[in-house]
């Protein structure tokens, strides 16, 4: 069951990059683990998936323990963080996709030992979410990165609303892309800003025509699992 719900997102990526003229080597599986536990996550590893997301730092701790046989899985932490809890996760993460805010950024800085890996969390829907930097302030706020050495900014992050229909989440993802551009066309070397981190379950293969480098999945994969 989890070998073809793998299967089947990975033929689904496969046929939105094919629509796009984009190379399906281009696009990372992301699996979100948060509602499965250590054991189905194992299987998946079994399976080959190598990049893991968790929205929750003690879940992610818990399923890095169990999976730590896999050497080469990249850990993601996809969820907001509250500042109190960075110092426990930072260290122990490749990924982090929800930089939103500059007492995070410099929590961050404070706590982290190595160049971390950041994607900043974008509100691209405005009224819908609570998270994620306006698209207006993205300009300023990768400016004020500036001096902090701990974080690279290695794209754009952005959740499209659940009840958006097809044409309003191809203009999301694409204002998304936009976005990315304008990052790169301020050409700093702490932000390359290469990647976008967008598409879900239910939107992932529209996320992937407009440039998703990252699709984050969950229930897809776990389907009757
Ligand atoms: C849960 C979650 C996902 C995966 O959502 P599914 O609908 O289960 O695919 C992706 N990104 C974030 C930030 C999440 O919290």
């Amino acid at each position: 069951m989890l070998a073809d719900n793998l299967n089947e997102i990975k033929e689904t990526i496969k046929l939105a990059c094919t629509h796009a003229h984009r190379s399906e080597t281009e696009v990372t599986l992301v699996a979100v683990t948060k509602s499965v536990d250590s054991e189905v996550a194992e299987q998946l590893a079994e399976l080959g998936v190598e990049d893991f997301a968790e929205n929750r730092v003690d879940k992610l701790l818990e399923k890095k323990a169990a999976l730590k046989n896999y050497s080469s899985i990249k850990w993601h932490l996809i969820g907001n963080l509250q500042r109190r809890k960075v110092k426990l996760i930072i260290n122990n993460i490749d990924y982090f996709h929800a930089l939103d805010s500059l007492s995070l950024a410099e929590e961050i800085q404070k706590r982290a030992e190595k160049t971390i890996s950041c994607f900043v969390e974008v509100n691209i829907s405005a009224e819908e979410s609570k998270h994620g930097l306006r698209k207006e302030k993205l300009k300023d706020f990768i400016n004020q990165l500036s001096t902090m050495d701990k974080i690279r900014v290695v794209g754009l992050m952005t959740m499209a609303p659940l009840n958006a229909d097809d044409d309003e989440l191809h203009t999301f993802f694409s204002e998304l892309k936009d976005a990315q551009t304008m990052v790169r066309e301020m050409n700093l070397p702490y932000a390359p800003c290469t990647d976008l981190s967008m598409g879900m379950s239910n939107d992932f293969p529209i996320a992937v025509e407009e440039g998703a480098t990252f699709v984050r999945v969950g229930r897809g994969l776990f389907r009757g699992a």
